[in-house]
């Protein structure tokens, strides 16, 4: 018996890691007042209904903050070290937090990003380029 848990198959998050194995790039929009919302939650915390839509939104945005990991967060990132996380607001609204992909130059806040969707580590996720 595999056991294993996939983000996939989490009931809340998981037609966005579903949505990044296919290649699209997606958040939660509200079907009642249109707000885009990333992470996904069950319902909006705008107006709080429940009904949403998963929609594409566009791979770009600028860094709003970031940090430089030191010390491995996950074993299997310490052959990593350092590496950078960053909190990037989407040209669409949301903010989304992701690994970048390591660089010529250090990262600054105000810096355009283009998103890289795959399986990092074996987890569908989304990793920052510098555009
Ligand atoms: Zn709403």
């Amino acid at each position: 018996m595999s056991g294993d848990l996939s983000p996939v198959d989490d009931p809340v998050a998981g037609p966005f890691f579903a949505g990044i194995l296919e290649g699209r790039f997606t958040a939660q929009r509200c079907n009642s007042c249109e707000a885009l919302r990333w992470p996904p939650l069950s319902g909006c915390p705008d107006c709080h209904s429940r009904s949403t839509t998963w929609v594409e939104v566009a791979p770009t945005g600028t860094i709003w903050s970031f940090v430089v990991y030191h010390r491995a967060f996950q074993a299997s990132l310490k052959e990593e070290i350092p590496y950078t996380v960053a909190m990037v607001e989407l040209d669409d609204g949301p903010y989304v937090v992701g690994r970048l992909v390591p660089g010529d130059k250090p990262p600054a806040v105000g810096d355009r990003v283009v998103a890289e969707l795959g399986e990092f580590g074996g987890v569908p996720s989304v990793r920052w380029r510098t555009a």
